[in-house]
């Protein structure tokens, strides 16, 4: 493993050399942000909470809200939007939405009808607005689906895999397991042609599974999966995941990405993210990434207030960190929000908790630094390098794809 000394010795010297070539990144690129605004562009992704209830009950959701059944309205849309338009320097040609914490489907269809052409007016034909939905895929029916194809909506669905292992969590409010309920919904989204993805969150029960985890997603035609391990935050306060389950959970990796390298029926996020990150290096890992950087990710709640850097945050409380809302569209446009000095004092943290990271981490050059909410959550701060999270979903991932690919000779070796 990277991160074992004994075992950097085992990765190719070519390979090693790879990955030492990216570790580098210039000092001026670092002291541009964020009094340069151009700097900041582009919105990766503008996420919107259309409300924060949620029709279903899992077990580790960190939704703090989530029978509060308030809703955005059409008008905070439109407003949202115009603030966007009106900051160009933080836009791309492209703006992605995605519908998501709560439940998208508990609005009513109608309403994202609405909802979509209010954003595309305000857009003046700008920018074009791409939508998809994570959905936990217990509300999907004719009329969702008609709405989906209308608009050319991406969707993602919440499955943990077997039932065996969902129902474990994933749970009614009554208590009862929704897995059959997905899997019919499934097959109605795999009878009409219509592509999706699967987030799954692994927790200590997933991990002894691997080939029964594997086979469930092969089976059913499912083929892009994306793992989320179980994380503590916000209302999810504890994991069965610890520092002490990350070689389990590596072992459940080299398994699947084995298995997906041998036959390809399911593909794995992390495996082609960690391949990317090997092959392409810092053009693929950004000191300045989607969470790392002000506007790399907009969040905005039911109530037209505005959140950066990682989505978690949304909802979280602080006394030093103003609840992490940067400014509230209806008072504040997006060069404002950018200099206020609660944006400023949430960069500053990130960054030298990057700078930590960057002068302790073996994984530094294929990781820059992880994700801010997972060491606020696990720390209460920013600015520290190691967390449980990032053994698993860094160290671990990077590990065994490195493992893998070369097992299955896919990476140049000496
Ligand atoms: S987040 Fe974790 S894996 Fe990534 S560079 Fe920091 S300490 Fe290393």
């Amino acid at each position: 493993m990277i991160g074992d000394k004994a075992e950097v010795l085992t990765i190719s010297t070519t390979l090693k050399t790879v990955i030492d070539s990216f570790a580098l990144e210039s000092e001026s690129a670092r002291n541009i942000l964020p009094n340069n605004f151009k700097a900041t562009r582009p919105v990766e992704l503008l996420i919107i909470q259309p409300t924060p209830f949620c029709n279903i009950n899992c077990r580790y959701c960190y939704l703090p809200d989530r029978t509060n059944k308030e809703r955005i309205s059409i008008e905070t849309l439109a407003v949202l939007t115009e603030r966007l338009i009106a900051a160009p320097e933080i836009l791309g040609e492209i703006l992605p939405v995605s519908w998501h914490a709560g439940e998208p489907m508990t609005m009513p269809v109608a309403f994202y009808d609405a909802a979509i052409q209010a954003m595309h007016n305000s857009t003046y034909g700008k920018v074009k607005i791409t939508h998809s939905f994570q959905t936990n895929g217990t509300l999907l029916n004719d009329n969702w689906l008609e709405l989906i194809t209308r608009h050319k909506i991406r969707l993602g669905v919440s499955l943990d895999g077997p039932e065996f292992i969902h129902d474990l969590n994933r749970i009614t409010r009554g208590g009862k397991g929704t897995h059959a309920t997905i899997m019919k919904n499934i097959k109605i989204l795999n009878e009409n042609r219509i592509p999706f993805n699967v987030i799954t969150v692994v927790t200590h029960a997933t991990l002894c599974k691997p080939d029964e985890f594997y086979d469930f997603f092969s089976e059913y035609g499912i083929k892009r999966v994306a793992l989320n391990i179980e994380e503590i935050e916000l209302h999810n306060n504890e994991s069965s995941l610890s520092y002490q389950t990350s070689k389990l959970y590596y072992n459940f990796l080299c398994r699947i990405f084995s298995r997906s390298l041998k036959d390809g029926s399911v593909q794995f996020r992390e495996l082609n993210s960690a391949r990317s990150a090997i092959t392409f290096g810092e053009d693929f890992v950004s000191r300045y990434g989607q969470q790392t950087r002000p506007f790399g990710i907009v969040t905005c709640d039911y109530q037209g207030n505005i959140f950066s850097f990682s989505p978690e945050l949304a909802g979280a409380k602080s006394e030093a960190y103003s609840d992490f809302i940067l400014g509230n569209v209806y008072n504040d446009d997006f060069k404002s929000m950018l200099n206020f000095s609660i944006t400023q004092k949430i960069f500053q943290e990130i960054q030298s908790g990057i700078d930590r990271c960057e002068s302790t981490c073996e994984y530094y050059s294929l990781c820059r630094g992880g994700t801010p909410a997972n060491k606020y959550f696990e720390h209460g701060t920013f600015d520290v390098a190691e967390t449980i999270y990032c053994n698993h979903s860094r160290k671990a991932v990077i590990d065994a794809a490195l493992h893998e690919l070369e097992q299955h000779h896919l990476v140049i070796t000496q």
